[in-house]
């Protein structure tokens, strides 16, 4: 079956479609998920849309490298069975992936049809097919060889599950050593339910394990076990822990009631269900909620606040509306749900009230100078600007960096400058045997950029032990 028989000339001719979404004044009081996913005959459509290129620019565009004129090809047909095993071979995650990769960056800024008008909708259409065959398709299943090898994961985040799936895949015995007590990493404790639902990144998580990924939660490497102690049992280790240690702004105040890190406010929320009517997890909830940042982040933390009961939800950013690093679907989103963005704006100071609560934030008005190192245009402050705003909350997203738990108890581990790993071409660290990837190594990054690493590192642990190690059976 093949719909190659469509002209340029028609596929052209094919309009995107629109993604169906919950009205914005209603899902702006709930927490189910804002898209509601494309129909059937929506997305044969807009595969259809796809020119196949033959230079394929959109699979340069995705860091794990997707085949995606084959996955839309066979939509187009409407061999969903087929795209979902393509799919399936190449990303570890794509029900997620589909959900919250920043595709407007990625494959689809590498489309070429949004040179002229819109590119085809690679992102809904990766979520279509995923959603249809954990829907539709028994999960994959183990690979009957096994080589003897024994590798573990630190952290199942998307670096850490794409690396273990397709270690798995490739019959070494996976491990994922994990210090919470559920897995997913940001996935699971930092993206609301209104994004990403927990019942899909629980699907996900159940494809690796039936492929014979073990999981092991409540394990904090660096405390429970150092890597020496995994060393001497497994014959390789990929680090994927992440960078959730909370950036703050350093401003008088930071220590009054009400004032959270966004990982904080995001974690009780999201792993310990504060959102949920009978959720026991306590949560600061105010008529006037202050964000600060402009990433994926802040923008999680403001639409949460409001949905919490927020009157006001406002996201303070020192830069600009077009310097905002967050997805693109999501500032449409929040703009929707009357979410207020103020714009080049720094914190001075928190003032809190007699009761040692936030009251107000005293502010300070910034304009865009010469860029800096990252290419953005540097927020100078404006003498003599200041202001304060109310505040009953106030959520701190302007960042995170490397936790040092697991690195203080590993000193051969080779550190930059930030505390993030430093590793080879091949993913590998200081340590022979020892790799890592994901927001460990790069700082805050993205879930493909972590599911990239990953498949990098699984691809040189498998090298290496073949080429290094005699195999443990
Ligand atoms: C709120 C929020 C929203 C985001 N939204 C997006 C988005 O829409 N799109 C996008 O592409 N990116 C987004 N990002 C960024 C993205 O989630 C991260 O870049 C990505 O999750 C990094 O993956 P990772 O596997 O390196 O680490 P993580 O996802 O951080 O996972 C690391 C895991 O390691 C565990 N761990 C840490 N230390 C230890 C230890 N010592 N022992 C054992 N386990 C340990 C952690 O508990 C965690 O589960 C967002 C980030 C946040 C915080």
């Amino acid at each position: 079956m093949s719909d190659k028989s469509l002209t340029a000339k028609e596929r052209l001719a094919i309009e995107r479609t629109h993604m169906p979404e919950q009205p914005a004044e209603k899902r702006a009081r709930n927490f189910t998920e804002v898209n509601l996913g494309l129909a059937e005959a929506a997305a044969i459509e807009e595969a259809r849309r796809c020119l196949l290129c033959k230079n394929r620019p959109c699979v340069q565009g995705c860091p794990v490298g997707v085949r995606i004129p084959e996955f839309l090809e066979r939509i187009a047909a409407g061999d969903l069975r087929g795209a979902a095993e393509i799919l399936r071979a190449d990303n570890a995650l794509p029900a997620t992936t589909g959900r919250v990769c920043p595709q407007e960056k990625q494959c689809e800024a590498k489309c070429v049809r949004g040179l002229k008008g819109e590119p085809v909708a690679v992102g809904w259409l990766e979520r279509f097919v995923a959603d249809w065959a954990m829907e539709h398709l028994a999960p994959p299943s183990a690979p009957t060889t096994k080589t003897g090898f024994r590798v573990a994961i630190v952290g199942s985040g998307p670096g850490g599950l794409t690396a273990a799936g397709e270690l798995a895949r490739l019959g070494h015995d996976v491990t994922v050593f994990e210090a919470l007590h559920a897995p997913g990493g940001v996935l699971r404790y930092g993206i609301p339910e209104f994004r990403l639902p927990k019942a899909i990144v629980d699907r996900e998580v159940k494809n690796l394990q039936a492929m014979g990924v073990k999981i092991e939660c409540n394990v904090i490497v660096g405390k429970t076990l150092t890597v020496a102690e995994i060393l001497r049992e497994f014959d390789a280790c990929f680090i994927a822990n992440g960078a959730g240690l909370p950036v703050f702004l350093h401003v008088p105040g930071e220590n009054l009631k009400g004032v959270y890190s966004a990982n904080e406010y995001l974690t009780r929320v999201n792993l310990m269900g504060a959102y949920k009517p009978q959720g026991r997890t306590p949560i600061a909830r105010g008529a006037i909620a202050v964000v600060f940042g402009g990433g994926n982040t802040a923008m999680d933390a403001v639409r949460t606040a409001k949905r919490l009961g927020s009157t006001r939800a406002i996201l303070a950013y020192r830069r600009g509306r077009d310097e905002m690093p967050a997805r693109a679907e999501e500032i449409k989103h929040a703009e929707e749900e009357g979410i207020e963005f103020m714009f080049l704006l720094a914190p001075l100071e928190i003032l809190g009230n007699d009761d040692g609560w936030v009251r107000a934030v005293r502010l300070q008005r910034m304009e865009l100078g010469a860029p800096d190192a990252s290419g953005r245009r540097r927020p100078v402050p404006i003498p003599g600007s200041e202001f304060e705003l109310a505040a009953d909350i106030i959520v701190v997203a302007v960042g995170t960096r490397a936790n040092p738990l697991l690195t203080a108890t590993c000193p051969d581990l080779k550190l930059n400058k930030w505390g993030n790993i430093e590793i080879d071409a091949n993913g590998m660290t200081s340590i022979p045997g020892v790799f890592a990837g994901g927001d460990i190594v790069r700082g805050g990054a993205t879930v493909i950029l972590a599911m990239g690493d990953g498949k990098t590192a699984a691809a040189s642990i498998d090298r290496y032990l073949r080429e290094n190690k005699v195999a443990r059976r």
